[in-house]
């Protein structure tokens, strides 16, 4: 059943790509409308020369003239119905002086020269080729056309794409965004992120889904980037209450396959729909591309959508590694051609805005390792993120080439590894691999151990066998450690405190004293660059970062000639709306955080957080008082506990306070507060609030039980 729904799928795909992808690869060019012969071809404005082999190109047609004029015609219809894109593109690029006359040919002697060749002995030809003022303009037309394909965009549309991001923006982590047209939506990547520390007992944090059921009709699949958590965590969360189908690269839809397991929702697998990259796949009303980019987990890619309104390019998380380790670099062929015939908006990576230059390719951590390897004299001990298979496949691969066995502990690395060898990503021979248990039956020297912690994690193997609390392994003098990451921010605290239990309990450890022990996954500005100048788009939404990263990155973008008014740094809720025209805000919608415990794999309400955090930073009052109604008197001395507030010893005397504090309201208030308990307890609470925040500045969770008889 799967196997045919996804036979389906494919045959649909090449029916649309053979559609939406003509041979030549052009679209309502004005070079198009003459290239369908070879002689037209020659005969375009294309001043560099054709790339047309000579032997293949047909006899000058000079005896075809009417035709030859008819095509000429087409071409220059074609360019006045663009002149007043064109006049904007000059705009857009700044320019200032006003477009080169469209209706006289500037170049008429080249016209009967097919061939482009230079007419040597011809002096009526030299007039042009001997004018190198007027050459120049041609070739700064020509650079102007190529800068700003935008005219190819259909200005006469009246399709309308609305983008609304729900997680991702202010904040690292959570990704999702939702792309519709007034009849389909599609959802790109559904990740979660981390809690802060005053989130107590919060696993993980997801996005709030609200506004994906008030569309819920409309939406007609996900679209996934990479296997990322912060693009994929929160997938089992959604189809706890929809689901839609899935369409990715293999290793994200596994890793969210191995979640549905864990889950006890494998029936949901069925939704699955494995892509090949460089296909389109019509979803609804878009055309779905993906194409391969690099970046710190494989099989990631970014996604061409296109719409009656477009071309869309998401880049999904990026890196432009030359030299990635399964030679299968950033796809830049596919996102040139997008970007020549014409992208209406680029949403890109903005992660490492501030960072200048480029972002180290992967293959710059070997050396390090190589070098470490060789020196270390007892075991290796390497710890990366678990998603990191070209960083973890780079150690095994200086483990064995040092003789040693490779032993893989930390549930969360052993699993990726085995899916990444199980669906073929990386290969090595299983019997180099050993069990912990196993690790004491070999020399210090012969052993490789991989594993989880590179951030701290209090319950990561790393750290329990720092603190010697790890069943098999013993952090010893001896060990090298080697920490492949950097502190994502907010987990340097925690870094700091692995590291000294580590050194310690005698280990040497390598980190950040290496500058390639560690290579980002994520564009610096100089990759940025290059993704902007390829896609060249009219609009661009800096997507992937909190506020600073996508603020500089739309300054990056202006440097690269994008109109800093066709630009707009969203936030999470806000709804863009693009069209070739423009592209502007033009609504909020709800968005947020819901809690999630991972114990029982479900929500945590809001006000049990907040409670939490009352609870937590400013502690908490009871008392339990027995009253008549009728003296307005206390039927006995209230019982006042409180915890978090004053000291044990102080406890008598706040609790003298609040009786005196009672008594008092008791003569005071008015008479029909005793009706309703619930007043009652509301206006006792305030009164007992009041005097903590006078006394104490503290406001503490007050929990008064009352009685009236
Ligand atoms: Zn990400
Ligand atoms: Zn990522």
């Amino acid at each position: 059943m799967i196997k045919n729904e996804q036979q389906e799928i494919v045959v649909v795909a090449k029916e649309i790509s053979t559609s939406v992808e003509p041979t030549n690869g052009e679209i309502n060019t004005p070079s198009s409308v003459v290239s369908n012969s070879v002689v037209s071809n020659t005969d375009s404005s294309n001043e560099e020369g054709s790339n047309t082999p000579r032997e293949t190109a047909p006899k000058p047609r000079h005896n075809k003239k009417p035709r030859y004029n008819k095509e000429k015609a087409n071409q220059e219809t074609n360019q006045e119905g663009n002149q007043e894109n064109e006049q904007e593109n000059n705009q857009e690029n700044g320019e200032q002086e006003a477009p080169l006359p469209r209706k006289k040919p500037v170049h008429n002697k080249r016209k009967n020269n097919p061939n482009n060749e230079f007419p040597e002995n011809d002096n009526s030809a030299v007039a042009w080729t001997s004018d190198l003022k007027k050459a120049n303009a041609i070739n700064e037309k020509s650079h102007r056309d190529r800068l700003n394909p935008h005219y190819k965009l259909n200005l006469n549309t009246n399709a309308k794409i609305r983008i609304t991001p729900l997680g991702g923006l202010d904040e690292i982590g959570g990704n999702m965004m939702v792309i519709e047209t007034d009849k389909s939506a599609i959802i790109l990547d559904v990740g979660m992120s981390f809690p802060d520390e005053n989130m107590h007992g919060v696993d993980i944090l997801i996005p709030d889904f609200s506004y994906l059921r008030e569309i819920k009709h409309k939406i007609v699949g996900i679209v996934l980037t990479h296997g990322h958590e912060d693009h994929i965590g929160a997938m089992p969360y959604l189809f706890k209450e929809m689901q839609f189908p899935v369409y990715g690269t293999p290793l994200p839809l596994e890793m969210i396959g191995a979640k549905f397991d864990e889950h006890k929702m494998r029936e949901h697998r069925r939704y699955f729909r494995a892509i090949e990259k460089r296909v389109a796949y019509k979803i609804g009303d878009f055309e779905v591309e993906w194409m391969h980019i690099t970046h710190s987990i494989i099989d990631s890619s970014a996604l061409a959508i296109k719409t009656e309104a477009g071309t869309i390019i998401h880049t999904g998380d990026f890196k432009i590694d030359h030299t990635p380790i399964d030679g299968f670099p950033t796809d830049l062929h596919r996102l040139a051609y997008h970007g020549e015939n014409g992208v209406l908006l680029l949403m890109s990576d903005s992660t490492n805005s501030h960072t200048v230059g480029f972002t180290k390719s992967e293959k710059t951590v070997g050396p390090t390792f190589d070098n470490l390897f060789a020196k270390a004299k007892g075991r290796v001990i390497m710890s990366t993120f678990s998603s990191n298979i070209h960083r973890v496949s780079q150690a095994i691969e200086y483990g064995l080439k040092y003789g040693r066995k490779v032993c893989v502990i930390g549930r969360s690395m052993e699993k990726n590894l085995e899916l990444a060898m199980r669906l073929g990503y990386i290969k090595f021979p299983k019997d180099q691999f050993i069990d912990a248990h196993e690790v004491h039956k070999y020399e210090d020297k012969e052993i490789l151990i991989i594993t989880t912690g590179s951030q701290g994690e209090a319950m990561s193997a790393l750290y329990r066998m720092s603190i010697h609390e790890h069943r098999h392994i013993k952090i010893k003098e001896g060990d090298q450690i080697i920490l492949s990451a950097r502190a994502i921010p907010g987990n340097e605290a925690s870094v700091s405190t692995i590291i000294n239990h580590l050194l310690k309990a005698g280990a040497k450890v390598a980190y950040q004293d290496f500058s390639e022990i560690h290579v980002s996954g994520h564009a610096a500005q100089e990759e940025q660059k290059l993704m902007l100048r390829l896609v060249k788009p009219k609009f661009f939404l800096p997507v992937h970062g909190e506020y600073n990263h996508a603020l500089k990155h739309s300054q990056t973008a202006v440097d690269c000639g994008v109109l800093e008014r066709n630009i707009h740094v969203m936030s999470d809720g806000e709804q863009i709306e693009v069209t070739p025209k423009y592209l502007k805000k033009v609504k909020t919608v709800k968005t947020g955080k819901i809690y999630i415990d991972n114990q029982l794999n479900h929500k945590i309400a809001d006000d049990v957080v907040l409670d939490r955090q009352t609870m937590a930073n400013e502690g908490v009052v009871m008392i339990v008082a027995q009253i008549n109604e009728n003296d307005r008197k206390m039927v006995q001395m209230p019982r006042v506990r409180s915890f978090g507030l004053v000291p044990d010893k102080q406890d008598k005397i706040f609790s003298t306070e609040i009786e005196e504090l009672l008594e008092l309201f008791l003569t005071n208030c008015k008479p029909g507060v005793f009706k309703n308990n619930k007043i009652f307890e509301d206006e006792v609470r305030k009164v007992v609030r009041k005097h903590c925040v006078r006394k104490y500045k503290k406001y503490p969770m007050i929990v008064p039980t009352l009685f009236v008889q």
